[in-house]
């Protein structure tokens, strides 16, 4: 798929802009906080409905406007799409002191209004940022965020399952709390773990499955973007302990099982805590490269790397999940490239049908500045 137009009305910096993208790649140049991040992200909400930043709506909105009576932004593209042209509107409302405006995003795909499970994954897109490496050194949470946002882009039934799962986590901590506060009986929880069980099973399926696809995508990809030099292994590690991709395919009960299991083991820390200590949101995904953990033992630049090559699976992922081309987003991360990889990189990208590229550095961009099909000066939204 590819966007061929796209307008933002008082979203972070920009006033006004409609803009007209081609297939291909398309180059976004401009100095330092003129508003190029704030353009991708723009797209990247449009498609997961999240921003890429870890921000409240109304940080959306433009500051000018905040105090307004109408303090909304508007995005809106146009796609084509093997499945079909897609018109996607999403306006953002910041908080108001007029009861009748209700903080919060509405969605409008191809005119009718849609809940944002319906809407998430109409416009596909991958975003690679600076930050990325955070997701091979960062905390667990960064390595369950780069799967979840992965796969509800292609799967509703996901991101209704960890909505669902999400729910059953808070009612049982509310319980679990008040057990501690002797409030509520241990014997109560039988049905919480049931219900954890059952979500967690959902949850647990789809990441084993997309982590199949991934991991040898991400192994292949490591091995091109480093000259055949290194090596990189993903292995999912539940927190329920012995499952990990080695292991023969679990069925249902054997899951519920192994869950209950887990969670009587836990009973008296949970309780202690006040909390739910297993279950897929306190799962986490193990990155080795060359057989090490990634986070303690690799380089600044193994880690960029193995980064990089994460978003390249996830690319294929979408890909293959859709049978269409998601829109690639490339924050600023070819100027830390050194020139092979860059080329690696750009190689594989070719193959889809739209890139956006943002520099401030255009000199260092050359090869790319000659190729692009579209270029776009930024400068104060
Ligand atoms: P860099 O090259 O440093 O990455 P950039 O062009 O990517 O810069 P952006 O991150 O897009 O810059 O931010 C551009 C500007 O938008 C910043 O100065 C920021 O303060 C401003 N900005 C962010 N949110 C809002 C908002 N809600 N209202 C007005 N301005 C905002
Ligand atoms: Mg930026």
């Amino acid at each position: 798929m590819f966007i061929f137009d796209l307008e933002l009305v008082n979203f972070r910096n920009y006033v006004r802009a409609h803009i007209r993208l081609d297939r291909g790649l398309n180059l976004f140049i401009g100095d330092n906080a003129q508003g190029k991040s704030n353009l991708l992200e723009a797209i990247y909400l449009l498609s997961t409905l999240r921003s890429s930043r870890a921000s409240q709506d109304s940080d959306l909105v433009r500051r000018d406007i905040l105090e307004s009576d109408f303090p909304v932004a508007r995005l809106a593209c146009q796609v084509e799409r093997a499945a079909g042209n897609l018109a996607l509107e999403l306006a953002i409302v910041g908080r108001t002191v007029d009861p009748a405006h209700r903080a919060g995003k509405r969605v409008r795909v191809n005119g009718v209004l849609r809940k944002a499970s319906e809407a998430v994954g109409q416009l596909c897109a991958v975003l690679f940022t600076t930050l990325d490496i955070d997701i091979v050194a960062g905390p667990p949470l960064m390595r369950r965020r780069y799967l979840d946002m992965m796969i509800s882009q292609v799967d509703r039934g996901y991101l209704r399952a960890m909505q669902k799962y999400a729910r059953v986590v808070q009612q049982r901590n509310s319980l679990l709390k008040r057990i501690q506060a002797r409030e509520a009986q241990a014997h109560e929880l039988a049905f919480w773990d049931q219900e954890l069980a059952h979500a967690g099973g959902t949850i647990y399926w789809a990441r084993a499955d997309a982590l199949g696809h991934l991991a040898i995508q991400a192994e292949q990809q490591m091995e091109r973007l480093s000259d055949g030099l290194e090596s990189l292994t993903l292995i999912y590690r539940p927190s329920i302990g012995g499952l990990d991709q080695y292991d023969a395919p679990i069925d249902d009960a054997e899951w519920t099982g192994r869950m209950l299991k887990a969670l009587q083991a836990a009973r008296q820390k949970e309780i202690a805590a006040g909390a739910t200590l297993v279950g897929p949101h306190r799962d986490d995904v193990e990155i080795l490269i060359d057989g090490m953990p990634a986070d303690a033992f690799a380089s600044r630049a193994q880690q960029r790397t193995a980064a990089l090559a994460l978003r390249l699976a996830e690319a294929s992922y979408l890909r293959r999940a859709l049978g269409d081309d998601p829109v690639v987003l490339l924050d600023d991360v070819l100027s830390e490239l050194d020139a092979r990889r860059r080329r690696a990189l750009l190689e594989y990208i070719d193959t889809f049908q739209q890139t956006l590229v943002t520099t401030a550095d255009p000199d260092r961009l050359r090869d790319i500045y000659t190729r692009a099909s579209g270029r776009f000066v930024v400068n104060a939204g």
